[in-house]
Formats: structure tokens, sequence, C-alpha cells
């Protein structure tokens, strides 16, 4: 079945969705957008991430286009929709975009008032990313720094993400394979590319304060278990060498959930590290889904 997508109003096939050339999403990158995941399908703490794309919109000074819950109901009806288009076993991304809509020409007449407004359905990247929950992730610090709070505030979910890109491409060229993960304009870490950044030392966890990353769902529900679990937690600034001492690591995302880390620039650890397995396990029971077994299923067994 073909997978819908919802534009500006209507539910329309994927492959029939365009935007304007002059959308100001494309033109300056005004635009924030947010993602959840399905798990068995259903729709994870859709409200969690509606609630943090109109935080995304008031930190840019972009107008919401409706109600919250209006569009949290036109996500879970898409979700239904492309029931069918979801392939055995694997989950949605399910991502909202909300651009400033189209760029005025003098003197003409807009073809359309208003936001751009998209809702769409990517299947997750489990192929891609199995490896990953067999192998853990080897991460580095980049030389770049993640866009200062003062420039961008990192809070808000927008579609500038050259940072982080830029940070990757670098460690693309000086450590072929390893997920960078970008210091704060202090050399603290701030997040990874796309994700947040756990470590463990001693048995306690840390992780940097949300003012130089973005809060992350999965943090929170990650700082949440370890309050459950009496985990000792510290959450503020991490030193690359305190990282770098660390006894384990792992990465937090939408996608990832949580995964371990096999390495932080030349340290490597456990995969999966115990504290790091015991909150990898509380997270698929809190979820009610096992998703290391899900990316395991579509793991081909090559090297990293
Ligand atoms: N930091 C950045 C820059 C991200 O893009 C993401 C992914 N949304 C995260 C952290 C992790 O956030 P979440 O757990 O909400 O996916």
């Amino acid at each position: 079945m073909e997978r819908l997508v919802w534009l500006n109003g209507a539910f329309v096939p994927e492959a029939e969705a365009a935007l304007p050339i002059r959308d100001l999403g494309l033109i300056y990158g005004e635009a924030v957008f947010d993602t959840a995941r399905t798990f068995g399908g259903r729709l994870f703490m859709g409200a969690e991430h509606v609630d943090r794309l109109y935080r995304s919109l008031e930190a840019v000074r972009l107008p919401e286009p409706m109600p919250k819950a209006e569009l949290l109901a036109l996500t879970e009806e898409l979700i239904a929709r492309n029931a069918r288009a979801l392939r055995p076993g694997e989950d949605w991304w399910v991502t909202q975009r909300i651009t400033a809509g189209l760029r005025p020409l003098d003197g003409e007449a807009l073809e359309r008032e208003g936001p751009t407004v998209l809702i769409e359905c990517t299947p997750l990247p489990l192929r891609a990313r199995a490896r990953f929950f067999r192998e853990g992730i080897p991460a580095a610090l980049a030389r770049r720094p993640r866009t200062p709070p003062e420039a961008v505030p990192p809070h808000a979910k927008t579609t500038n993400y050259l940072n982080m890109m830029l940070a990757q491409r670098e460690l693309d060229e000086t450590r072929p394979g390893a997920w960078a993960i970008l210091p704060d304009m202090t050399g603290n870490l701030a997040e990874g590319a796309g994700c947040n950044v756990f470590f463990v030392r001693d048995g306690t966890v840390m992780t940097p304060a949300d003012t130089v990353a973005l809060p992350g769902v999965t943090r929170a529900v990650v700082i949440d278990l370890c309050r459950e679990l009496k985990v000792p937690l510290r959450i503020g600034a991490v030193m690359p060498d305190e990282a770098r001492a660390a006894d384990e690591g792992f990465l937090t995302s939408t996608s990832l959930c949580l995964c371990p880390l096999r390495s932080f620039d030349d340290t490597a650890f456990p995969v999966p590290g115990p504290v790091t397995a015991r909150l990898m396990a509380a997270f698929s029971k809190r979820v009610g889904f096992d998703f290391v077994a899900q990316y395991l299923a579509f793991d081909t067994g090559g090297a990293a």
C-alpha cells in the first residue's frame, strides 16, 4: 500500500506531496519539526513530542498553525491510515514539520497564506542501525562546537542541522565510523549528532544539562528511570576527560531508544555496560516493547 502524508489540510499519497519552491523552510530553514516513533505500530509519547514542537515554534517566533490536540489527532489518523503500509516487524518515525510558509513576492498575491504543515511516516532505519545493538556505537568528540544557546536555543528543534552535519563530516574524515559528539562553547560535552549522550562512572549516570542540548524525550524517560531505580544521576557539565574515564556510555534518541557506546575517542566500553543494560531493560518495560529484539531481527551480521 502507498504511504500517505498529511500536507496543508489533506491526506495525499507521499509521491504526490509537493511543496512550492518559495517555501521559507527551504529558502532560509525557517522551520521546526519533531519526530516521535511507534512501538508495534502505536505512537509513543505523542503528546510530549507535540509539546516540544510547540515550544520550538515559540522559541523561533513562528505562529501555531492549529491547536496541539488537533495536530496530535491528525498524527494518529495518519498512522492509522498508513497501517497497511507498515512492513511486518517494523515501525515508523512520525514527523511533524511546520515552516514559515511562502516567501512573499513583491506585488504578487501569495499562492497560499499561513504556515506549511506536513506530517509524515518514515520507516525506522532498523537495517542500517541493527549492528549498533550487537557491537555498540563508536563515538568521538568533534572539534566543532554545538551552536551556542545564545545564538539558537538548543531546546528548539529547528531544521538547522548543518552544525551537527558538519561535526559529523569532520569525524567522517578524521575517525571514519565514529558518531559525532559535539562540545559546547566551553569544551564540555553538549550532545551527539541527533541524540543525547550519557556516561556512567562508578555507578553514577552523567548527562549534560539541557541548556546546551535538546531536551530529548528519551533522555527525560531515562532520567525518570534512573530516579525510579535509584541509580545515582548527575545532570550538568560533563568534561571530555570524564567521559574518557567512564566505565560505560550510551546514546539516547527516539529511534535508538538507548544504544550502548562501544567507545569514546580511544576509550573502549563493554557493550552494554551493566548500568546501561539495566536501563535498557527498564526502558523496554516502560514502553512495553523489546526495541533491542526488533533491531536485532534486522541484523545481517555485517561488521561495522
Ligand atoms: N538531540 C538532537 C539534536 C536531536 O535531534 C535529537 C533527536 N530528536 C535528540 C537530541 C534526542 O531527542 P529525542 O530523544 O526526543 O529523540
